[in-house]
């Protein structure tokens, strides 16, 4: 290689080394704004607004964290710079200097719940430790469990007033005390006051101390409260599955006996709980249960279904109004005049030894011989309304029994005065004697 060449070798050497300085430069680097507070470097902003958006959003979290604003009188100064692109809008040293800038502040460890300033200590992990001993008051040591807040955690390196950083026992104290506050409530369908409490995440007797005139009975839905709720700042969510016996109800089939009384029971068959195994997932908030779900069943024992016999007659012992006819037969003599003179009532012709029904519930007020009637029963329907019954064969009542609707009083006759058997049916109506015909149905 001669020397011209050479010296072309080196020429297109630097040039090439100089393009590659430049992309890396261009790569790493970029012009940015650096930002000195009191004449001290604190930050390289992308530009200033971007700087200012930062700085007063950082001050605004520092007065409601603290109710102090350290950098109200920093003043601020810029100028063009050139910067690595990673440290560009890093503000992670500016929030220190900012935050210590008056010398109230001090750097802190700091729990928020919810987003909030809940607490500041030392160290994480004195925070950790009471994070951690306030789960353990709930945790019961099953298998599965899992344990966690209520709220939103967090912890960061932050900043706080001296007297807002705590040791363990403080904050510990303070995350369990009790705030309070107002809540509008509308009562659902089956609330009680364990049902809302619980809705609420409060245990009853909390709740019922704080809101001392809110209904001990049932509640109507749709009622209006305005509740006082008092709940810790911080409450710790147990999630658990455990496994229940529980019962499994049994169907009762009833068997209708057309003759009896509807409270005349008899048990054919007697009904058996069946059992499963549910697993359950339960979540309970500081103690309180606060939802269930169940995750799968597992019949032990199928129930036995209840069979039973009861009546179909209502204890009726007073009149419906309604009568129904007491024999099956035709009518051989009607209400009103005849031959012989006024009848006063019916006659239905059966066979001697048919069945008497009482015509509607009431009290048996007469039963027995009665002249010219023969065998009779008066039944007094204690409506207005009496029933009379002559020429009956045999009477199965007695007077004082009370009667249902289509009971049996007694059976077809012809004593007294009769030439065949037959039943003469009278009603009256307030004392009145009237056509049975118009009350029969
Ligand atoms: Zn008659």
């Amino acid at each position: 290689m001669d020397k011209t060449a050479r010296k072309r070798f080196i020429m297109i050497g630097l040039f090439a080394a100089a393009v590659c300085a430049a992309v890396i430069f261009c790569t790493l680097f970029t012009p940015c704004i650096a930002v000195s507070l009191d004449g001290e470097r604190i930050a390289y902003a992308s530009s200033e607004e971007s700087f200012l958006e930062f700085e007063r959003g950082f001050r605004k979290s520092l007065v409601s964290d603290t109710g102090h604003d350290p950098a109200k009188n920093a003043e601020y100064t810029y100028r063009s710079a050139v910067c690595l692109k990673s440290k560009a809008d890093d503000f992670v040293s500016a929030r220190k200097k900012i935050a210590l800038y008056d010398g109230v502040l001090s750097e802190a460890c700091v729990l928020r719940v919810n987003g909030a300033f809940a607490g500041g200590t030392k160290t994480r992990e004195a925070i950790e430790s009471v994070l951690d001993r306030l789960k353990a008051k709930y945790v019961s040591g099953v298998e599965g469990e899992v344990a966690g807040f209520v709220e939103d955690v967090s912890i960061e390196d932050g900043f706080a007033l001296p007297e807002q950083i705590t040791g363990e026992e403080e904050l510990f104290d303070s995350l369990m005390s009790l705030g309070y506050y107002e809540k509008e409530y509308t009562s659902f369908h089956g609330d009680t006051l364990v049902i809302v409490a619980s809705r609420l995440g409060m245990p009853p007797e909390t709740f019922a101390e704080l809101n001392p005139d809110f209904p001990r009975s049932r509640i109507e839905p749709g009622t209006k409260f305005t509740l006082t709720i008092g709940r810790p700042k911080l409450r710790v969510r147990i999630d658990r599955v455990v496994d229940m016996h529980e019962q499994i109800p049994y169907e009762t089939h009833v068997e209708i006996k057309e003759d009896g009384f509807e409270d005349d029971v008899e048990v054919l068959q007697k009904g058996v709980f069946g059992e499963k195994l549910v697993k359950k997932r339960v979540v309970i908030e500081n103690g309180v249960v606060t939802r269930t779900m169940e995750l799968e069943s597992t019949t032990i024992s199928d129930p036995v279904d209840q069979i039973e016999r009861r009546g179909a007659l209502a204890r009726l012992t007073t009149g419906s109004g309604a009568l129904m006819w007491p024999v099956r037969g035709w009518i051989s003599s009607d209400f009103g005049t005849r031959e012989s003179g006024s009848h006063s009532g019916i006659d239905i012709a059966a066979p001697q030894g048919s069945v008497i029904c009482a015509c509607d519930g009431g009290e048996v007020t007469y039963s027995g011989d009665n002249g010219l009637y023969g065998l009779f029963v008066s039944i007094d329907h204690k409506n207005g309304f009496v029933t009379r019954y002559a020429h009956m064969s045999e009477i199965i009542v007695s007077e004082g029994d009370r009667v249902t609707k289509g009971q049996i009083i007694g059976y077809v006759g012809a004593t007294g005065n009769a030439t065949g058997p037959h039943l003469h049916l009278e009603v009256k109506v307030k004392g009145a004697i009237v056509d049975p015909n118009l009350y029969l149905e």
